[in-house]
C-alpha cells in the first residue's frame, strides 16, 4: 500500500473528473488528508488537455495583411463578434488573442 509522505498513514486509491469530464486517479491519506497525484496521472491529465485545446487555422492574405479564420468553436467559446476589436499579446510561442 502506499504511504503518506506527510505521516505515513496508509493512501488509499481514488477517482476523480476535471471539470471537462477526464478521469483521473489519486490518492488520499486515511489518516492525514494528504492527496497525491502520481506522475503518470499528471502526464495523461495535461497530454489530454493539450489535445482539447488544440485548433487548426489557415492563414490567408487579406489585401496587404494575412488574417486568421477562428473556428466557430472557439467565436463561440470567447463570445468573439464580427467587427470586434481584440487584443493581440506576442508571446515566445505565438500570438495569443484575448476579447476585447
Ligand atoms: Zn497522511
Amino acid at each position: 500500500m502506499k504511504r503518506c509522505t506527510e505521516c505515513k498513514g496508509g493512501m488509499k486509491e481514488l477517482s476523480a473528473k476535471t471539470p471537462e469530464g477526464f478521469e483521473y486517479k489519486y490518492f488520499r491519506c486515511n489518516r492525514c488528508g494528504e492527496e497525491i497525484l502520481d506522475m503518470g496521472q499528471l502526464h495523461n491529465v495535461a497530454e489530454k488537455y493539450r489535445s482539447m485545446k488544440r485548433f487548426n487555422a489557415k492563414i490567408s492574405k487579406w489585401g496587404l495583411s494575412l488574417g486568421l479564420r477562428i473556428p466557430k468553436e472557439l467565436v463561440e467559446k470567447y463570445h468573439f463578434k464580427h467587427n470586434e476589436e481584440v487584443m493581440m499579446i506576442p508571446e515566445k510561442e505565438g500570438i495569443k488573442i484575448i476579447p476585447a
